[in-house]
């Protein structure tokens, strides 16, 4: 652990999971916990975290990645029913850089309410040059040939 890296447990997530600060919880099971966000985009905004503490997507063990995209459509059929909302996002941020703060995995579910309440998105995309693709795709292949799973861990 270098000395930059807070604690192991130590992030306001597990704190809320282990009941030490207080949450609106909507689900749990053995891997995941989802409760409101407290500073919801839009009415119902939550957020679906694994109790595996990792900053980021990439460092989830595949078990605690599969428990939370598990629950999401069951999450988010709750959420619709709800609030009456038609539409949503999904949301993981990884990195400050793409805007995250807090430095544990987390999921958020945002409605889009009829008021245009919700996530907002600046989506400038591009054209894909199809030799740039080809030779690109086959980077990423390679890439996940020479990729492991991160070991399992609760
Ligand atoms: P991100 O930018 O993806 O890291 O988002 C962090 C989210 O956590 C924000 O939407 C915050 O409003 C939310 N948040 C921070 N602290 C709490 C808390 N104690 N309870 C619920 N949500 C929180």
């Amino acid at each position: 652990m270098s000395a930059t890296t807070p604690p192991a447990g130590s992030s306001i997530f597990s704190r809320i999971i282990r009941g030490e600060v207080p949450s609106h919880r909507v689900y749990e099971d053995d891997r995941v916990v989802a409760f409101l966000d407290v500073g919801p985009l839009s009415r119902g905004h939550m957020l679906v975290v694994p109790r595996e503490e990792q900053a980021r997507l990439e460092d989830l063990s595949e078990e605690s990645a599969a428990a939370l995209g598990r629950v999401l459509p069951r999450l988010a059929r709750a959420l619709m029913k709800a609030t009456g909302c038609t539409a949503y996002n999904i949301l993981i941020n990884n990195g400050k850089d793409a805007g995250q703060v807090v430095l544990h995995v987390h999921a958020h579910i945002i409605p889009k309410s009829s008021d245009g309440r919700g996530l907002t998105k600046e989506w400038r995309s591009s054209k894909l040059d199809p030799a740039e693709g080809a030779a690109l795709a086959n980077e990423l292949r390679g890439a996940l040939a020479g990729s492991a799973a991160p070991s399992t861990s609760a």
